[in-house]
Order: C-alpha cells, then structure tokens, then sequence
C-alpha cells in the first residue's frame, strides 16, 4: 500500500564502487594487449545496488558507507540521491579513493572481476557507531561482505541491540562465517555458490540446498534463504520444514544484480510487515524482472512493475 511507505525504512550498510565495464572478444592472456569492442561507466557494489533495489521497490532507504573525494564519488553520491536514497550517512573519504571494479566481460558473456575497495575500506566500526540513528531509524538493518568484516559485525551487533530485522547476504564469500555473527542475523541470504562456502557442502540443487540450510541452521542461524540462479530459492525459516520457490520462468538476458534486487525487494517487503513468505514471492518477480534487461542498477525494476505482474 503507498500509505504505507512512509514508515518501511531500509538502512544498508554497504559498499558503493564505480564498475568500468569493457566488453571483448575474449579474455586477455597476460601480457597481452587486446582490442575490446566497448565501455561503460556504471555505478555498482553490492551495497549500492542493493540500496536502489530496496528504493525502487517501494521502501524509504538510507544508506550508510563511504566514497572517495573525486568524480567517481560525486557520481556514485548523485546516483542514490535520484532515487532518493537518504544519503546523509554516506561519508566522504579524505584519503582513499572511491571504490572501482575493473570488469571483462567477453563474447561468451563470462566476467573477469578485479575490485580496488579504496574507500569502502574506510567504513569501520567508527562509521556505523556515528551513524547509529540512521539504523534506529530503520525496520531492516541490511549487510553484505564488501566491507570490512569488523565493520560488519559492529553493524550486526547495533541492528540486533537495536531490535532490528537484520538481513545478511554473505557476498562475496570466501571462508565460513565467524559463528558468533549468526546469532546477530534474522535472514541470512548467500547464493548457491556462497551457500557453498559457507557450509563446505556441494550446492547444486533444491534438495543440496537444503541441506547447507539445515548446517546453517544447525550452527546458529535463524533463517536461511538460499538462491539458486533460475531455479529459484530455498528458505528454512525457523523450525518449519525447508520450501522450495520456483522461480518465475523467464527469458534471462543478463542475471546480473538478481541478487542484489532480490535481496532489496525482500528488505523492502520485510519493512513493511510484509508476511516471508510472500516477500520471498516479491522479490522473486523483481529479480525475474531484472534478469530479462541488461545492466546492474539499470535492470532493477520499480514496485509499480513488479506488481503488475503479479
Ligand atoms: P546472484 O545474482 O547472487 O548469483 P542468483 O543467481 O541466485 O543470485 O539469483 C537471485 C534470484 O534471482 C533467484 O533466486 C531467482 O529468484 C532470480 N533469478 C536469477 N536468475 C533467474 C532466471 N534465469 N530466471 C528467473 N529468475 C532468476
């Protein structure tokens, strides 16, 4: 409901990179010099992307990170502000540049990703402690792993104290998660391939997922939504026995940022009291919407669109 929106607060504490995207033929042997075909300057980070989700799907969102004082910075500032992201926790760095991604992408559509965090690295425990208010402020508290892990935790702990819904989306994941972080979370949201890292288990299907969910659960989570590419999601939620959501079938063009619209339509959804079930629902049709365009932020599609094909 729009009268509702006033109140469905979501805070994000996150990165914000500016991605320099070439396209080539294929990828560059080292040492060599290719000729690519194009490129373009798109705004990105998990944090950011996942922040315009939430925003173009229907919720009130502040944003709490850094940028560098230079023209990426500017960009990537005036980019939430369209969307009227809250951007009065977003610092601006005095040392560290803003954060980029260097990316390939070749004819085959694989990537190759090298990521300078700069000054996503400047987001420290210092940071969420300044901007405390913005996450009281808030229904949902969302994190994921592009900045620094004590930053992370020190985000976890202030949304739980807070009485938060905390959302964890472990991306990227590297290594298991510190076990004293899973108390802290309400939904924690990897994909298959970080549902893999975290768990040690293979992660292939619905039925693999499960299990990595049960491990998770087994070592303190609450809630786990696993998601699995086209074949939709996974969710163990509480005790209840693990469901499968298919996904809604779609001609994918490009699935970049499905995660980061999914885990911005089920914040947006989750602020507003909406039941989990449902605002996994939700955020399946907008990633479904966003993986049949092109492009990161620019394929998040607005709630008005979501709803339409409901
Ligand atoms: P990530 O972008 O982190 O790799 P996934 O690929 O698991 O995340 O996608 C997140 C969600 O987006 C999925 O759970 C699903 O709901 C939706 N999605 C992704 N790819 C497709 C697809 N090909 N068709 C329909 N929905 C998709």
């Amino acid at each position: 409901m729009a009268s509702n929106q006033a109140g469905a607060r979501v805070a994000v504490v996150g990165s914000l990179n500016m991605d320099l995207v070439a396209r080539a033929p294929r990828m560059p042997q080292p040492g060599e010099t290719l000729a690519g075909h194009t490129f373009a300057q798109v705004p990105g980070g998990k944090g950011g992307n996942q922040a315009v989700a939430a925003a173009r799907l229907g919720a009130q969102v502040a944003m709490v990170g850094c940028v560098g004082h230079d023209a990426n910075g500017a960009q990537l500032r005036a980019g939430l502000e369209a969307e009227r992201i809250d951007c009065a926790a977003l610092e601006t760095s005095a040392n560290a540049p803003t954060g980029v991604a260097l990316i390939i992408v070749d004819d085959g559509s694989q990537n190759a990703i090298v990521i300078i965090a700069g000054s996503n690295g400047e987001v420290t425990p210092a940071t969420i402690a300044r901007h405390e208010a913005v996450l009281a402020a808030a229904e949902v508290v969302v994190c994921q792993l592009e900045t620094p892990p004590q930053t992370v935790e020190a985000a976890l702990a202030a949304a739980q104290r807070l009485g938060k819904i905390v959302v964890l989306n472990p991306a990227p994941a590297t290594e298991p998660l510190p076990s004293h972080w899973l108390p802290l979370v309400d939904y924690l949201i990897p994909n298959e391939l970080e549902a893999a890292t975290l768990t040690g288990l293979p992660v292939r299907s619905p039925d693999e997922a499960a299990a990595a969910a049960a491990a998770l659960r087994k070592a303190g989570a609450r809630n786990v939504i696993i998601t699995l590419g086209a074949q939709g999601v996974l969710a163990a939620l509480g005790d209840a026995l693990p469901a499968h959501f298919a996904a809604p079938r779609v001609a994918a063009v490009d699935t970049t940022a499905a995660g980061d619209t999914f885990i911005g339509g089920f914040a947006a959804q989750l602020a507003q009291r909406t039941p989990v079930d449902d605002a996994i629902r939700f955020a399946q049709r907008a990633a479904a919407i966003s993986v049949t365009r092109a492009g990161a932020q620019p394929s998040i599609p607005t709630r008005e669109e979501v709803d339409a094909i409901r």
